[in-house]
């Protein structure tokens, strides 16, 4: 079991360096570029150009919130390990087939166990009226509850409300294109 655990332990390192190293280039070519690069690109600041920045920095958000959390599974995986919890089934209690580990070293559940806690969410999702939506609404996540908000016969937010969200991310409004007062 010492051998296997060493093998665990490496491929959960392993891991841990490429999604850094993700992070890193993203922080470096991704995020940080694009904050930059509004300032350079106001001058002829196409509406749609700006969706499609907006759409990107969205999907990068989206990206990095997935690798935090990657991260973080991987962290309670090498705490399993050191604990000697590793590779227990957290529902049932029973070992986690090694195969299954091999594939996914921050696996909590054994096979069967993981589909049913699948299956319970989803379930639950589609009680509470949700789909599996796209990643971007996490980050736009403030325009799920006006949908709702509407749906109730509330006002919720409304178009005034997601320009303010927006409008921080760059308006057309640049020095460029307001008339010249003569
Ligand atoms: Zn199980």
């Amino acid at each position: 079991m010492e051998a296997r655990r060493d093998t665990y332990r490496k491929l959960l390192w392993a891991e841990r360096e490429a999604i850094h190293g993700l992070l890193k280039r993203n922080a470096r070519f991704g995020l940080l570029s694009r904050a930059g690069e509004t300032e350079l690109s106001q001058y002829d600041n196409h509406p749609a150009d700006t969706a499609g920045d907006l759409f990107e920095r969205e999907k990068d958000v989206a990206l990095m919130n997935d690798a935090f959390e990657q991260l973080s599974e991987i962290d309670a995986a090498l705490e399993r390990l050191n604990r000697g919890r590793y590779g227990l089934c957290e529902a049932c209690g029973r070992p986690i087939d090694p195969k299954r580990l091999l594939v996914v070293p921050t696996a909590r559940r054994c096979i069967q166990c993981q589909s049913e806690f699948d299956d319970a969410r989803k379930a639950d999702e589609a009680a509470r009226g949700r789909t599996t939506r796209p990643a971007e609404e996490d980050v736009i996540g403030g325009l799920r509850p006006a949908r709702e908000d509407r749906l109730r016969g509330e006002p919720g937010v409304d178009g005034e409300d997601v320009w303010q969200m927006l409008e921080h991310y760059g308006s057309s409004d640049t020095p460029d294109s307001i008339e010249p007062k003569m």
